[in-house]
């Protein structure tokens, strides 16, 4: 079998609370208890679990999601917080060797950051995917894994978008384009 990490992408107060700044609203509620599951079983299983959330500085003039977006996610805020029982399964494991809370500020957790190589020393060759928007951020990170040469598995019960025929598109090209295990 080959080794597997998970990567949990932006399950936060802004992203998935009803008053989050940016937020799936009910989609992504609905798959809380889901979303906690399967991380649970990676990080008790002594799996490689990581947690890959948005950061922004408020009114970043040099940041393109200024323009596109509401602001979300800004450094040291609440928004900022993990979801729910995810937040406190997170808080209840952050120091374990095979927990990693990572910075993104793009949509794919692989942009500028050092997953790529976190993932690679620890030989992990399938990653699988949970988190929001579906056709956002858990997309543009499915694009670059498959870029990259890695073997993707989403979960759609723990995958989420304020837009459901954006969900429903990208659950079809994770299996149909990226070669992707739709589970
Ligand atoms: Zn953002």
């Amino acid at each position: 079998m080959p080794k597997r990490a998970l990567i949990n992408i932006d399950y936060t107060e802004d992203f998935v609370a009803a008053n989050g700044a940016l937020t799936c609203g009910e989609p992504g509620q609905a798959i809380e208890r889901k979303i906690t599951e399967l991380t649970k079983e990676f990080m008790l299983n002594g799996e490689f679990t990581i947690f890959a959330v948005d950061v922004h500085e408020e009114g970043d003039p040099y940041h393109p999601e200024t323009k596109l977006f509401p602001p979300h996610n800004i450094r040291h805020t609440k928004g900022r917080d993990l979801f729910g029982s995810l937040k406190e399964l997170y808080e209840a494991n952050a120091g374990a060797e095979n927990v990693y809370f990572m910075d993104k500020t793009r949509y794919s957790a692989f942009a500028g950051t050092d997953l790529e190589i976190k993932l690679h020393e620890r030989g992990i060759e399938e990653i699988h995917l949970v988190g929001v928007c579906t056709d956002i951020c858990v997309l543009h990170t499915a694009v670059d894994a498959y870029n990259k040469g890695f073997k993707i598995v989403v979960h759609k019960d723990a995958v989420a978008s304020f837009n459901q025929a954006g969900h429903d598109w990208a659950l079809s090209h994770f299996e149909g384009s990226l070669g992707a295990t739709v589970i």
